[in-house]
């Protein structure tokens, strides 16, 4: 069984084997999460996602997918980078964003880890609503196959905060 807790903070301060990255799919930084952990966590992060780009990943990550790199100075052993979609309007299909959780949980028990801190994945620049994406979220890693022990989800603001609460027994 893996314990679901909710923090409301900021991802970066949070210390975690893992800690999700909503990113995009070039891999190469962006704003809101993204920025905040290539900040505080160096430039060990991007270095690596550079290196993803001239490999593996030459056409960038696709949505709903999910790599994991060094966490540089973050607290944190891991970045599990990983693709949410972004909101196309009413009708917009949920299970790229399931994906999302579903795809980071895989890699963090490839990679051992026992504890994930996830942000809002597609609630911010992606523009998906907190209410809906806060359900898929919370269902997805409910659902989930995984030897994650504790996934944290850290929300930025109290209306995110409440949206996940809705969800969390
Ligand atoms: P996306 O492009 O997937 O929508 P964003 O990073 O723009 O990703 O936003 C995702 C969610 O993360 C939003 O709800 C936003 O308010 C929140 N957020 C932004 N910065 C941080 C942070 N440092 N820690 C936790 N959550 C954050």
């Amino acid at each position: 069984m893996t314990t679901i807790t909710l923090v409301q903070g900021d991802i970066t301060r949070q210390s975690a084997d893992a800690v999700v990255n909503a990113a995009n799919s070039s891999l190469l930084g962006g704003g809101g999460v993204d920025g905040a952990i290539h900040r505080r966590g160096g430039p060990a992060i991007l270095a690596e996602c550079r290196r993803l780009r001239a490999s593996r990943y030459g056409k960038g990550l696709a949505t709903g997918r999910a790599v994991a790199t060094t966490a540089g100075e973050l607290d944190a052993r891991w970045v599990i980078h990983t693709v949410g979609p972004v909101w196309q309007g009413p009708g917009s299909d949920p299970s790229l964003l399931a994906s999302c959780y579903r795809e980071s949980l895989r890699v963090a028990d490839e990679l051992g880890a026992r504890t994930v801190a996830f942000p809002a994945i597609s609630t911010g620049v992606f523009r998906w609503p907190m209410e809906e994406a806060a359900r898929i979220a919370v269902e997805t890693v409910r659902d989930a196959e995984t030897a994650v022990e504790e996934v944290t989800f850290v929300l930025f603001d109290e209306r995110a905060y409440e949206a996940f609460a809705e969800h969390v027994g």
